[in-house]
């Protein structure tokens, strides 16, 4: 466990039973979960999951339909946002147009009061923080879409908030400078020891910066885990196809009863059927060479396995037979999804 998880302290967050309705769709529905102090907690799920509405709950920016929100050990479910200690990030930044940086870092201190030259002084230490030192006088619409992204940060972070919202904070960035800012973000986390609450439908992204993640499916958490647990014992079919895209066998093709789900990378293809313990056979459907890595797509009987090997200098033809194997070690029985 990372250092900067405080055990001592109460939860920064804990939802209770939580739900938000729409009319009838059920956005948020029964959700209890606690969040330490200092944790990278990452809400991971497809599209119309409830995450972003579970994250505006917490932002006060909703009101719960039932249940309750406790920050760091309070009530805070009828609070409005600016009552509680908590800050957001939004995907399009919400920068003001017309302001400088400096302006829109000290925006939130400039409210609260705070002396120009103090405001100023902190506004700069911040942007350092965020690698935009020197840039203050710029307008947000002379600036990168990665350099935005920074200023929304450090707008957000100038108060010093316990807790910080991050709905898909890296959603506009293109992929090397997402990954950039993934290892930046982090580094940032950690240093500043903030409980950050981050929201996106990317896997590697949450899987890659958070202590623990919260998968979502259909407004309800189908498996809240460490990365590495919901990518190595994923409890239903949901979690093994959305974290990490595992196949999931049907247990009859190896002699089995109910449903495993399989790694792509755990797959080894070889040409030719040759029968044996623990061996498919199989038609190979597609190749995808990926550089480091080629993707096999083989179907065996009714069900189509994907397979992830090192690539070496065997060519497979599509169409032609190969036999697919494993260590049993790998299969992980599933629960009957809902
Ligand atoms: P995305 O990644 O697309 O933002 P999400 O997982 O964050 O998806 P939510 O935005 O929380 O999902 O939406 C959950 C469900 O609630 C969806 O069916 C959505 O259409 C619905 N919903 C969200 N906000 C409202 C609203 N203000 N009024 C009516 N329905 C809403």
């Amino acid at each position: 466990r990372p250092s900067t998880i405080d055990t001592s302290m109460p939860n920064a967050v804990e939802l209770i039973n939580l739900s938000c309705h729409f009319g009838s769709v059920r956005a948020v529905d029964g959700v209890s979960l606690e969040i330490r102090p200092g944790e990278f907690f990452s809400m991971l799920g497809p599209s119309g999951s409830g995450k972003t509405t579970c994250l505006r709950l917490i932002g006060g920016f909703e009101q719960p339909t039932a249940g309750r929100i406790l920050l760091f050990g309070q009530d805070a479910s009828r609070l409005p946002p600016y009552a509680r200690d908590v800050n957001t990030v939004f995907q399009d930044y919400a920068l003001f147009p017309h302001m400088n940086v400096r302006d829109n870092v000290a925006y939130a201190l400039m409210v609260r009061g705070v002396g120009r030259a103090e405001r100023y002084r902190r506004a700069e230490e911040m942007l350092e923080q965020v690698k935009l030192g020197g840039l203050g006088d710029r307008r947000p619409g002379q600036l990168s879409g990665g350099q935005r992204q920074r200023v929304a940060l450090a707008r957000a972070l100038i108060n010093k908030p316990r807790l910080l919202l991050l709905d898909e904070p890296l959603g506009a960035l293109d992929l090397k400078l997402r990954e950039e800012m993934q290892i930046e973000l982090k580094a940032l986390q950690r240093s500043l020891g903030i409980t950050f609450v981050y929201v996106t439908h990317d896997q590697s992204e949450a899987l890659s910066m958070s202590d623990r993640v919260a998968v979502f499916n259909q407004g309800r958490i189908e498996q809240l885990d460490t990365p590495k647990r919901l990518y190595e014992h994923p409890r239903t079919e949901f979690v093994a196809r959305f974290v990490g895209s595992a196949n999931v066998l049907e247990g009859s093709i190896i002699g089995l009863k109910g449903k495993y789900a399989l790694r792509p990378e755990r797959i080894r293809v070889q040409p030719g059927h040759h029968g044996g313990p623990g061996c498919l056979a199989g038609e190979l459907l597609d190749v995808h060479y990926l550089g480091s890595q080629t993707r096999y797509e083989v179907r065996v009987g009714e069900q189509r396995l994907t397979a992830i090997t090192s690539s070496d200098e065997t060519d497979l033809p599509i169409g032609s037979p190969v036999t697919l194997s494993w260590d049993p070690s790998a299969l992980r029985e599933l629960e009957v999804s809902r």
